[in-house]
């Protein structure tokens, strides 16, 4: 077996300039965060609130925590004092929660909307129409501690290499019109691009991803 440092600098080595590595750390322990800390890697993913937590406290102040799971309204504030970036934002509700822990924490915290483009129905996620409807909304205008950088999907997984090139090419093309057409939006700022992991990063890349969230790749295989 490889080593984790190893890992990562493999998959640095593969990577394209424009394209960001979120190491994704959930279910390990705090001794493998640090070996990849110690190769030079400063982004981590997490799914679990308090795990996150926990894990911020006990790590370097440098490190930036990506919250890549599904967030509940009610745990925001647990992490709205120190979290880079939200990833899987999928509802105007969750969205103004956000913008109040924001402006409880004088910051504002950046966010990635979550597109539905897997055919799966176990997957969250907004669809086109939700997201313009959300987009278009005068209370999407009142958010003043929010910034949508970017959008957010994750593609079926199957072996079926054209399907995700399907999925990841639909989600590249709202990312484009999305940004076409809200230009004068001050709460957007569309330049991320999320997708793509262990199992279908070349393939989002070619795509179009602009940030690839790997885990088991880096830390092995996860228990649970
Ligand atoms: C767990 C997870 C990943 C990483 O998955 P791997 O297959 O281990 O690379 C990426 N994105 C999200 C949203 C995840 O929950």
């Amino acid at each position: 077996m490889k080593t984790i440092t190893e890992n990562i600098q493999k998959i640095k080595n593969e990577l394209p300039k424009h394209v960001t590595l979120v190491a994704v750390s959930k279910t390990k322990p705090i001794e493998n965060i640090i070996e990849a800390y110690e190769s030079g890697q400063r982004i981590f993913g997490e799914n679990k609130v308090q795990e996150m937590v926990e894990k911020q406290e006990a790590l370097p102040k440098d490190i930036q925590w990506h919250m890549i799971g599904h967030l509940q309204r009610n745990k925001v504030k647990y992490i709205a004092s120190f979290v880079d970036l939200i990833h899987g934002v999928d509802s105007f509700k969750l969205l103004q929660e956000i913008d109040k822990q924001g402006k409880r924490n004088n910051r504002i915290i950046s966010c990635l909307l979550q597109i539905f483009i897997a055919e799966e129905d176990t997957k969250f996620g907004l669809n086109q129409e939700e997201l313009n409807q959300m987009l278009s909304d005068e209370a999407f205008q009142d958010l003043n501690n929010i910034k949508i950088v970017g959008l957010m999907g994750m593609a079926t997984f199957t072996e079926d290499t054209n399907k995700i090139k399907r999925e990841f090419t639909f989600l590249k093309d709202i990312y484009e019109q999305t940004r076409e057409k809200y230009v004068n939006l001050e709460q957007l700022n569309l330049q991320t691009l999320s997708m793509g992991m262990s199992n279908d990063y070349p393939i989002a890349i070619e795509c179009g991803s602009t940030m690839v969230r790997i885990g088991s790749h880096i830390f092995g295989i996860r228990n649970h």
